[in-house]
């Protein structure tokens, strides 16, 4: 592991071949930075780090804040030094009988320091606003790159969410409080510092026993922080649990079976129960925390208790003046005071830290998986795909969804998955298209493993529309367009792949036709049909000019004759491109010109319709029970039981 906790180990050779991993462990299950308390030496580094984030996110606005606050920790010391010549000279004055204007000009300027450091106060506090969202924003991208970088592969495992949920809470607020923290301190610093050196003339010997005051409030501060990470880090699956539950609660897509199945009073009922242990746990470390502040402060108040109380004897056995004794019993509570405020700022660099540290830990996220990713060119065009012996088991599943599985597709072929739900279609499919690595086996595209070539280059020659594809709340002809981004504004590609898939009249029809807002929940938007969607959604295939189609599912919503057609014309629609269907309906792919059966993650058979239903294994078992189903049926659609008795 590295200083960031990030693994270095490598359990996914890019070369294809035997991947060793342990069931269910993925690099994304390391669980970031040590939970231990956050070391003074580490602590640097930690600040270091912090400052980078927030000058990365805003250079001047950290300079005017970091001068203001020099400004108001210039300013305490003047008030405490002034004060002190003011009162010398009003005793001066009191002694010669002078007049109250001998002391006039000390007044007024402490009164214009004070009045400057009230004016520094506001405008720290608006540029610290400015600061914090500047570098929430910033902090926001890092993670934006982080989850782009990472292999798909991360969004299976809850740590992986764990830590983008952590990663956005210690990267937009975290590293402006520790640069608060950390002006905070130099400023009190600063402050003390002026403290110090009017008690040091006044009473040198009580200097170092001040200072001591400051040592329990540290350690509480550095305790306090840690306790309150764990809090958080403990807290964050639950959280992620709650927040679910909110989501179902209040999103547009699950509002209608919410409320058709009755659940909002579960529902509700579950996400109360994790707020409440939310709370009672944030109870019980707001508490830990105050006994910890507590026993702070009381330690440096035993200490300066102990500093006021020498001053006492020391003036009642006349050592001291009186008046000397009162400065400096003023200035030892002055310095409490600024310590405690010091405290306050290593409150706040302590609780920052660890956050920090998991911050970073997850940035470094996006190193590891670079150096993962093969940079090597993927082949242009397509002539060949052969996949051998692929194995793949999903991080968190139980078994292997994939054992094995063989299968060639030649250039301008339509080859055809089918199998029953759960056979492993999909998931082949994710493999074919590069989304995922087999942990054993290999996919050879033109001779070359899909596994050695950069992986994003590879995706630019497929076109994968799954059955759980996306609806863009965005513009009807960016539903399409998205298919190749570099040609989004190819408004005639974008209708005439719209024609292919039999959208054109639907998007004609809308109110603002392919400008439409495809999203009723922003303002001038409308939604669609679940078949009009998937027509989109295969016109958006249509459009990506890659030469390898994996179509799966791509008639699940589609009515018997959109599905009748899109079938009969596959070919002449794809333009000879290579098309991989997936289908659970049988007599939907009779056309392709192999057909490769799916059972528990196995080929168990392959061969053309005519060849599988003539071998009578359970290709033809389930195409005679679908065919059966359909004849079988009073209501069935005319155009399957045609299709059934073509059989
Ligand atoms: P099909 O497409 O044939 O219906 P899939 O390829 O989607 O089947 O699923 C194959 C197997 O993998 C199933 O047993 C399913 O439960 C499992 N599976 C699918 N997706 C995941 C996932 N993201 N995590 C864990 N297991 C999964």
């Amino acid at each position: 592991m590295t200083a960031d906790g990030v693994p270095t180990g490598d359990r996914q050779a890019s070369g294809g071949g035997e991947r060793q991993q342990p069931r269910g462990v993925t690099i994304y299950d390391v669980c970031g930075p040590s939970q231990d308390p956050p070391r003074l030496r580490r602590l640097p580094r930690v600040v270091a780090a912090a400052l980078g984030l927030v000058w990365a996110a805003g250079p001047r606005q950290l300079l005017a804040a970091a001068a203001l606050k020099a400004l108001n920790g210039a300013g305490v010391a003047v008030l405490v030094l002034g004060g002190r010549d003011l009162l010398a000279g009003v005793l001066a004055a009191d002694r010669a009988g002078a007049a109250f204007s001998a002391v006039g000009p000390e007044l007024v300027a402490l009164v214009a320091v004070t009045v400057a450091m009230g004016f520094a106060a506001a405008a720290g506090q608006q540029l610290q606003d400015v600061l914090g969202e500047l570098t929430a924003r910033h902090a926001q991208e890092r993670i934006v790159e982080v989850a782009c970088a990472v292999e798909l592969e991360a969004f299976e495992t809850p740590a992986f969410h764990d830590r983008l949920q952590r990663a956005a809470l210690g990267g937009q607020r975290r590293p402006l409080q520790a640069v608060q923290g950390l002006l905070g301190l130099a400023g009190g610093g600063l402050g003390a510092a002026g403290t110090v050196v009017a008690l040091s003339a006044l009473q040198p010997l009580l200097v170092p026993l001040a200072l001591a005051g400051a040592v329990p409030l540290w350690m509480a501060a550095a305790k306090s922080g840690q306790v309150f990470f764990r809090f958080a880090y403990e807290l964050t699956p639950a959280d992620r649990r709650r927040q679910y539950l909110y989501g179902l609660l209040t999103g547009k897509e699950p509002a209608k079976e919410v409320r058709a199945f009755g659940l909002v009073g579960l529902l509700r009922d579950r996400h109360r129960r994790l707020y409440d242990q939310r709370i009672a746990e944030l109870r019980r470390t707001a508490r830990r925390r105050m006994r910890l502040s507590l026993l702070g402060s009381l330690g440096m108040s035993a200490v300066l208790g102990a500093a006021v109380g020498g001053l006492v004897a020391m003036a009642l056995g006349g050592r001291i003046s009186l008046a000397e004794a009162g400065a400096a019993t003023g200035a030892v509570f002055v310095l409490g005071e600024r310590l405690m405020g010091a405290a306050i700022s290593a409150g706040q660099l302590y609780e920052a830290a660890p956050f920090i540290e998991d911050f970073l830990s997850f940035l470094a996220l996006k190193p590891t998986a670079e150096a993962r990713r093969s940079v090597q060119a993927a082949p242009r065009g397509f002539s060949r795909l052969v996949a051998e012996r692929l194995s793949f088991t999903y991080p968190s599943g139980q078994r292997p969804a994939l054992c094995d599985v063989s299968l060639e597709i030649r250039g301008g072929e339509v080859v055809a998955l089918v199998g029953e739900n759960g056979s492993g279609k999909t998931t082949l499919a994710k493999l074919l298209s590069r989304l995922y690595l087999p942990q054993s086996g290999r996919i050879l595209w033109d001779g070359t493993d899909t596994a050695t070539v950069d992986a994003d280059d590879l995706r630019r020659s497929v076109a994968v529309i799954f059955q759980d594809f996306a609806h863009y709340t965005l513009p009807a002809r960016d539903n399409i367009g998205l298919g190749r981004p570099e040609s989004i504004d190819a408004l005639d590609g974008i209708a005439a792949a719209a024609a292919q898939a039999g959208a054109d009249e639907l998007l004609a029809r809308l109110p603002d036709g392919y400008e439409t807002l495809l999203g009723p929940e922003f303002e001038g938007g409308t939604d669609l049909s679940v078949g009009q969607w998937q027509r989109l959604a295969l016109a958006r295939a249509f459009f990506r000019d890659a030469p390898f189609v994996i179509l799966d599912e791509p008639t699940a919503a589609l009515d018997a004759r959109a599905e009748q057609e899109l079938f009969a014309r596959i070919r002449t629609l794809l333009g000879g491109r290579t098309v991989l269907l997936i289908s659970h309906r049988f007599s939907s792919v009779r056309c392709a010109d192999r057909i490769y059966v799916l059972q528990a993650g196995r080929v168990v058979e392959a061969g053309s319709h005519a060849e599988l239903v003539a071998r009578g294994g359970l290709y033809a078992e389930l195409f005679g029970l679908q065919a059966a189903a359909y004849l079988g049926s009073d209501d069935g659609p005319p155009g399957a039981r045609q299709t059934a008795s073509n059989a």
